[in-house]
């Protein structure tokens, strides 16, 4: 090819760029009523009046709070947690008794589980978790908490680097139910994250409509994908699910007093599509 040609081809495919950009983006088109209708909805392909989702403002780091996210440990304070009572206070919901460290929480061995003051169903949670740097125990009994969607679908925290334990039982297994697809632990006393994204069953009455579903991304490895659980988390036995509300309180575990850690806790509701603007 000369190099008039050469350069007569390099004009035209910079016209071609040029004109499909145009094609996309001419000043003030926002959109096409002309296109044919998306299958099964009321909307034409880039359809104009199709509701904009709302902005979220992400995290300025990996792992941190996007803008619309309920934040329940800042590194602060408990003030979003709570717990059943023991000794004089039993039956009643005290402030959480687990000790704040640093940018940190830790079981109190003994205190009891810990509960969030709101409930929740459906979510997207975020978590970091660290087990005991000195190790202590074996199986199920080294470094053990949980993640506990509405109160009793479990995401297992256990100490699972060189921990030989039933797969079922080892850290982010759907608990007695799902192992992980894969164990990307870190080691003692490092801090793992989590990454849960979970569908509440439903009910109608005594009638389960639809089971709970979770998709789990463990130290960014994928662990679960759209799993499909079935029922609350249930020790040597097969799980059955009972009826409960739409929304409970998301708990964390303390297991035996095992000196689990917390930090970087925020949970989002998840937005639906096509949702009405002035609703956002
Ligand atoms: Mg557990």
């Amino acid at each position: 090819m000369s190099q008039n040609r050469f350069s007569a081809a390099l004009a035209l495919c910079a016209a071609l760029i040029a004109a499909a950009i145009a094609q996309q983006s001419k000043p003030g088109d926002l959109g096409f009523t002309d296109t044919p209708m998306l299958p099964g909805l009321p909307w034409h392909v880039h359809d104009p009046a199709r509701p904009h989702p709302k902005v979220v403002t992400p995290g300025e780091t990996p792992g941190a709070p996007p803008s619309d996210a309920i934040v329940l440990f800042d590194g602060k304070d408990l003030s979003q947690w709570t717990q059943m009572g023991r000794g004089a206070d039993a039956g009643k919901m005290v402030d959480a008794r687990w000790k704040v460290g640093s940018g940190y929480f830790e079981v109190a061995g003994g205190t009891g589980n810990l509960l969030t003051r709101e409930k929740f169903g459906d979510c997207q949670l975020h978590v970091e978790w660290a087990s005991p740097a000195v190790v202590r125990g074996t199986s199920q009994g080294r470094g053990n908490s949980g993640v506990l969607l509405m109160s009793r679908y479990e995401i297992q925290v256990l100490d699972a680097y060189n921990n030989p334990t039933y797969a079922d039982g080892q850290a982010s297994a759907i608990y007695g139910q799902w192992p992980p697809l894969a164990n990307p632990a870190r080691k003692p006393g490092e801090w793992n994250t989590y990454d849960i994204l979970f569908e509440a069953p439903s009910f109608d009455g005594e009638k389960l409509l639809r089971p709970a579903y979770v998709t789990v991304i463990y130290n960014g490895v994928m662990v679960h994908h759209h799993k499909e659980l079935m029922g609350p988390m249930i020790y040597r036995q097969v799980a059955h699910y009972t009826p409960h509300e739409s929304e409970e309180p998301l708990m964390l575990q303390d297991h035996n007093g095992d000196l689990v850690r917390y930090r970087n806790i925020w949970i989002r509701r998840p937005a639906s599509y096509d949702q009405p603007e002035a609703q956002k």
